[in-house]
């Protein structure tokens, strides 16, 4: 009787608490940043860029000039101001410009709350940052107004996110392919077994389609084409039918614009070695694995998310590499975030194996 009767004290506690705050999932990823607010869905997806002083790490607009508006104020006056991706290679570079941007992101969500308590944040974090970083995302959180902070590892939130059943007694895998890291986990009873942060992923598969660009075709294009070929034609493996495409750039020996026909094939020869490298990854993660949980993944196979698990027939070249069946968790840009979310929903169950803050990292 006892028992029942906390539990439902517990409950109502829980009830009444988010009747005053409220709960926040945050992807802090090296392109992107998401939010997801418990009863919401994802509320906040901004890119993870703040516009500082060309040379400083002044943040303009008194700290304002982030995601959206950083990229905006980019367009308009390119010359005194340059964009910073504070984790671009998933180490925090620049501690003052990371606090800027969380801050922000956090008091744009929360601002929108008539909640009388600061939220309850987790936040997910790529795997290769150390514990000064980790210490410093928890600080800017509770300075940002955060009641309380918790610290998830990414591929375990991408797990969570995918839907998969991360805390039962068997093994799970996710390659979780970002802009600056591909985080690759084996995850088993809400702990991660074995891991890898490989700091190759979607910008190295842009900065793969410029050198081509350059040492085929003489042109010079910049991070945003690159990036839209590789969204638009760009493939790991032979998918459907080839395609084409229009690049606009500079010719590198007249210096004038010019305008070529790329294919799709010439594009993913120019992908294949950083794809490759992600593919040795996940066999490397898989050689270290346990037989007991090697042989679960027999079964389970593999989960790509983040945004490179959309890039065409990356799941072939997986299997190839590893003969698993392999999966793209639906909606694989926004899995991080939606499990960070799903983690604070379900504290109790990984609260003994996981950082439940960054008191304990
Ligand atoms: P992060 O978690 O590091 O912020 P994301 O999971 O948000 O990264 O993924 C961003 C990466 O996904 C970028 O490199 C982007 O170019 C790439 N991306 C987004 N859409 C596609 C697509 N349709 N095809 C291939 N790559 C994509
Ligand atoms: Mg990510």
């Amino acid at each position: 009787m006892a028992s029942g009767r906390s539990i439902t004290l517990a409950l109502e506690i829980d009830w009444l608490s988010r009747l005053f705050s409220v709960d926040m999932g945050i992807d802090l990823g090296t392109c992107n940043t998401l939010v997801c607010v418990r009863g919401e869905g994802i509320v906040l997806n901004e890119p993870s860029v703040v516009a500082v002083r060309k040379g400083t790490n002044i943040v303009l607009n008194n700290g304002e000039a982030v995601g959206f508006a950083a990229k905006d104020m980019l367009g308009k006056t390119p010359g005194s101001i340059s964009a910073v991706r504070p984790l671009k290679d998933g180490v925090i570079s620049d501690f003052a410009v990371t606090e800027a941007m969380l801050g922000y992101f956090i008091k744009k969500v929360n601002g929108k709350s008539t909640r009388i308590f600061g939220p309850r944040v987790v936040i997910a974090i790529p795997s290769g940052i150390t514990s000064v970083e980790k210490q410093a995302v928890y600080e800017s959180a509770e300075r940002a107004g955060a009641r309380r902070v918790y610290l998830v590892h990414e591929p375990m939130a991408a797990a969570i996110g995918a839907g998969l059943p991360v805390a039962e007694p068997t093994a799970s895998m996710i390659v979780d392919i970002g802009g600056g890291t591909s985080e690759i986990a084996i995850i088993s009873l809400a702990a991660i077994a074995e891991c890898e942060s490989l700091r190759v992923a979607g910008d190295d598969f842009d900065e793969a389609i410029a050198n081509h660009m350059k040492r085929v075709h003489g042109l010079l294009i910049g991070e945003q084409t690159a990036e839209r070929i590789k969204i638009e034609i760009g493939s790991a493996a032979p998918t459907g039918p080839e395609m084409k495409m229009d690049v606009r750039g500079r010719d590198m020996k007249s210096g004038l614009p010019r305008k070529i026909e790329v294919t799709s094939q010439e594009i993913r020869e120019a992908l294949s070695e950083p794809v490759g490298l992600i593919a040795e990854a996940v066999v490397r993660v898989l050689e270290k694995a346990k037989p007991e949980l090697a042989a679960d993944l027999v079964d389970n196979g593999i989960t790509i998310a983040g945004g490179g698990a959309l890039l065409r027939g990356i799941d072939k070249v997986f299997h190839q590499a590893t003969g698993l069946d392999v999966k793209i968790a639906d909606e694989p840009l926004s899995c991080v975030a939606r499990g960070t979310s799903n983690y604070l929903e379900n504290l109790d169950l990984f609260k003994d194996t996981l950082e439940s803050d960054a008191d304990s990292v």
